[in-house]
């Protein structure tokens, strides 16, 4: 029995330089999933399609600025400025930042002999014909203990609802997970699916956290160069409600 615990014990080494490197990020949010709590599952699977050895995924995330969020509107008179090109500019702010941490944790791993691969903080590859990404950021991030999937379909945090943006970084090096209970954010208030001017978002089955027609989200998106009500809209940790 000795034996076996100290077999896991030495199994579980932490990678410390890689370890010490998500301390010193700048940015809003990092949680960690281990590979091996997935247990094989979809998510496991995806990560390890791109890197098979990998061993961590390292989530980070970044608050998007309730001011933004709240000059978008998904509906415009022809001639008036798109405001929402201002959320655009700052979550392209947001994102290089991302990138710039994933990149450190992947020099960090470099640094130890480890191979790591920082994904884009754009979002990862897509399969057009299902609208499915290579590998799902909102559910890792859930996975990581960072928040629950609400049923606008975004990860809902608590300090900052649903603003916030996220990337990842696989890598082989072994780290201190960040999941715990899981989070129940989403009030269920039926806000987002009410407000949705496309009305992709439903009631979702019972076990499922939310009913999103993909296909109508992206049309509508496109054909209104931008929307964001089910973010807007949302009261968790949304200065709008306080
Ligand atoms: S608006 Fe309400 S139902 Fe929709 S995600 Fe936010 S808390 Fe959940
Ligand atoms: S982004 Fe707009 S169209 Fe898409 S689900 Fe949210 S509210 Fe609906």
């Amino acid at each position: 029995m000795a034996k076996k615990t100290m077999t896991k014990k030495t199994l579980e080494k932490i990678d410390t330089k890689v370890q010490e490197t998500l301390a010193r990020l700048d940015v809003d949010m990092v949680g960690v999933v281990r590979i091996d709590a997935l247990k094989k599952n979809k998510l496991a699977q995806a990560a390890q399609k791109l890197l098979p050895s990998v061993k961590s995924i390292v989530v980070f995330g970044m608050e998007i600025y309730p001011e933004f969020l709240e000059l978008t509107s998904p509906e415009r008179a022809m001639g008036t400025p798109n405001l929402n090109e201002l959320l655009t500019r700052h979550n392209e702010y947001l994102r290089g930042r991302l990138l710039k941490a994933g990149y450190d944790v992947a020099k960090a791993s470099h640094q130890a002999g480890l191979k790591a691969l920082p994904l884009p903080a754009l979002g990862p590859a897509v399969d057009g014909r299902f609208l499915e990404a290579v590998i799902p950021y909102k559910q890792t991030a859930e996975a990581a203990g960072l928040g629950n999937i609400g049923m606008s379909s975004l990860l809902i945090t608590e300090k900052y609802g649903p603003r916030v943006q996220l990337t990842l970084c696989l890598t082989e090096a072994v780290l201190k997970s960040t999941a715990g209970k899981p989070q129940k954010n989403c009030r269920y208030c039926n806000v987002c699916v009410v407000k949705c001017p496309a009305k992709a978002l439903g009631r979702p089955k019972a076990g499922e956290a939310y009913a999103l027609n993909k296909y109508a989200c992206r049309t509508y998106v496109e054909a209104a160069g931008g929307c964001s009500e089910c973010m807007r809209v949302c009261p968790v940790a949304s200065p709008r409600y306080q």
